[in-house]
């Protein structure tokens, strides 16, 4: 098996899944206009990855774009939570037919999804959209899939289209992720500045990745940045799929990029799978269990989070909620979901499990987090 690759991911022996997410700036032209051309132009391309046998789930941008320009609404649709919903809404539709008509032209079906960030937080909805991903694929479809933006509201949106596609990515089970916007990649500073340059490989997201990623939103019209596209490759790394951040904005951006290589290739981290890849991607932490240095230590070495090693609960959460584990220092080390609502946590930390039963009226489960229900970060 080849080492990962940016030709690699359009190769269908070491990628049979590819997801492909197009931002805004590339299906939306300054003017408000669709870009058909490109679109054609790329759809052509996915035919040909489809004729190699490679299959494509096509994540893409621009309902907000392209609706804003219809409207006739300020800062391209986004000046308030009210019209960028407006604007998804009409440019949604428009959005599925340019795709619809894309594809028909080269002989591809094209299936439309619209998720919220519910959709996919929740096991059991996360489950039915990827048989429903998984379904349209053996039946030779090409989904474009978006976020639901008319509806998603608040904190519960991912309002980047790119860790939605690390999701999707995720739940379509693919091997590759490229996030295609008008940005070369992720540079060592702002892609202006003197000095900065292109970081081809990136082994692991560290402190340094972040740094580099922070503020660096060049993108125009999409809200996607380097911060959202690095989170993204995180959620991608952990579950073993390859992430790469290319340039999109020329005409046949697939086959430039197997000419040129150019762009940032994450290699994958993790072998999460299945339901721990889905704990390790979600995004709505509801509080916080600090753990003491012995629990940690056993965490590592594979054990379930028990009571006795709890030092301190923060916010406000129910049994089954998605809670984060941190060490006493505030460091990050894991996310489970929890067996024990916030009060019933406070009330036995610190207890070896003789004690719960009094402390908490009822008979206790054997752990506060379970060891198949949490993720090591
Ligand atoms: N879902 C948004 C749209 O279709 C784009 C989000 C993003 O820019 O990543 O307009």
């Amino acid at each position: 098996m080849n080492s990962p690759s940016l030709a690699g991911l359009l190769d269908s022996v070491q990628t049979s899944l590819l997801v492909i997410k197009i931002g805004s700036s590339l299906i939306v032209g300054k003017e408000g206009a669709a870009r058909k051309n490109w679109m054609d132009v790329l759809a052509g391309e996915v035919a040909d990855q489809r004729r190699t046998g490679q299959r494509i789930v096509i994540v893409s941008s621009g309902a907000i774009a392209l609706g804003a320009a219809r409207l006739n609404l300020p800062h391209g649709g986004r000046a308030n939570l009210a019209d960028a919903q407006a604007a998804a809404a009409v440019g949604q539709i428009a959005l599925a037919g340019l795709w619809s008509d894309a594809l028909a032209r080269h002989g591809l079906t094209a299936a439309q999804l619209l998720l919220t960030l519910d959709d996919l937080e929740d096991r059991r909805r996360y489950l039915n959209a990827s048989a429903t991903l998984q379904r349209l694929l053996d039946a030779g479809a090409v989904p474009v899939v978006n976020e639901n933006d008319s509806v998603a509201t608040g904190e519960i949106r991912f309002g980047d289209n790119d860790r939605l596609a690390a999701r999707i990515a995720q739940a379509a089970g693919a091997g590759g992720v490229l996030l295609m916007s008008d940005v070369d990649g992720l540079y060592t500073g702002h892609p202006h500045d003197e000095g900065a340059e292109l970081v081809p490989v990136v082994t692991a997201v560290n402190g340094a990745i972040h740094a580099m990623a922070g503020g660096a939103d060049v993108a125009g019209v999409g809200t996607g940045g380097m911060a959202a596209k690095v989170a993204a490759a995180e959620i991608a790394g952990r579950a073993g799929i390859t992430l790469a951040i290319v340039n999109g904005t020329y005409a046949g951006p697939l086959g430039r990029l197997v000419m040129s290589k150019r762009g940032t290739l994450f290699m994958p981290s993790g072998k999460d799978r299945g339901r721990k890849a889905w704990l390790g991607g979600r995004k709505a932490d509801r509080g916080a269990l600090v753990a003491d240095a012995g629990c940690i230590a056993a965490l590592r070495s594979g054990a379930s989070l028990l009571a006795a090693g709890i030092v301190e609960v923060e916010g406000d959460f129910s049994r089954g909620d998605l809670v984060t584990i941190r060490a006493e220092d505030a460091g990050l080390i894991g996310r489970g979901l929890v067996e024990y609502s916030a009060d019933d946590c406070r009330r036995i930390m610190g207890m070896p499990l003789a004690q719960h039963e009094a402390a908490l009226g009822h008979m206790p489960r054997s752990t506060v987090m379970h060891r198949d229900s949490l993720v090591l970060l």
